[in-house]
């Protein structure tokens, strides 16, 4: 955790929820601020300082997709979790187009939010640039300069596989789904697009970059599921 603490801002109108929320998080050495309606929630995370918004997607006065769509289109860019209801897979998928980072959906464990805000904070610093040089499975990435090394060889990577070694790696520990690779990476509003050009983009990758392309350690496939980043 860097000297200042990260805030992270809950807007969420469930008194209980929130206050569990806050308390996790507060024991992890973050700030907390909390706002339980749509116009508090907006007006808190434009003023700032938020290094992490928890967003509830059902809120008084106005959506958490109202919040986030009005945020990113005044160009906002504060890592934006969204907290959407079990079963209400739109939803999900919504809150991505809207501009969120990511989403969680309820009931969730504290534990996972706690990881997820985590994850948010390390896609922020390695939007910084503090994460673009990294090694998994005997690779050297550096994507600043969209290069992999494996020894002396030197593997030119092309800017859309730095984009998706950056995202893949930014959401470890999580499968990353076809759809979802289009809306972050291609930044296709519509997931109508062909998914197999995200497979075939893989593919590619796999072969540029893994030692044995048919049994990938780097861009691993989650059967059925998506991908996910092979290290740690
Ligand atoms: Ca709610």
């Amino acid at each position: 955790m860097p000297a200042a603490a990260p805030r992270v801002l809950i807007v969420e109108d469930e008194p209980a929820l929130a206050r569990g929320l806050a308390e996790a998080l507060r024991f992890q050495g973050y700030e907390v601020d909390l706002a339980e309606d749509g116009p508090s929630g907006y007006a808190a995370a434009k003023r700032g300082p938020v290094d992490v918004l928890i967003l509830d997607v059902m809120l008084p006065g106005a959506s958490g997709f109202d919040v986030i769509r009005r945020l990113r289109g005044e160009g906002h860019r504060v890592p934006t979790i969204m907290l959407t209801a079990r079963g209400a897979e739109a939803d999900r998928v919504r809150g991505l187009e809207g501009g969120a980072d990511d989403y969680v959906t309820k009931p969730f464990s504290l534990a996972e939010v706690i990881a997820r805000v985590g994850a948010q904070l390390r896609r922020a610093r390695m939007d910084r640039g503090d994460g673009e040089r990294f090694a998994c499975d005997g690779v050297d990435f550096d994507l600043g300069r969209l290069l992999a090394k494996r020894g002396e060889a030197e593997i030119p990577l092309t800017p859309r596989e730095g984009e998706i070694l950056r995202y893949l790696r930014s959401r470890a520990g999580n499968v990353v789904t076809r759809d979802e690779f289009l809306l972050k990476v291609w930044m296709y509003k519509s997931a109508a697009v062909e998914t197999r050009t995200v497979d075939n983009t893989l593919a590619a990758l796999r072969k540029k970059i893994e030692r044995d392309p048919a049994d990938p350690a780097i861009v691993l496939t989650v059967r059925g599921a998506g991908y996910r980043w092979g290290g740690a």
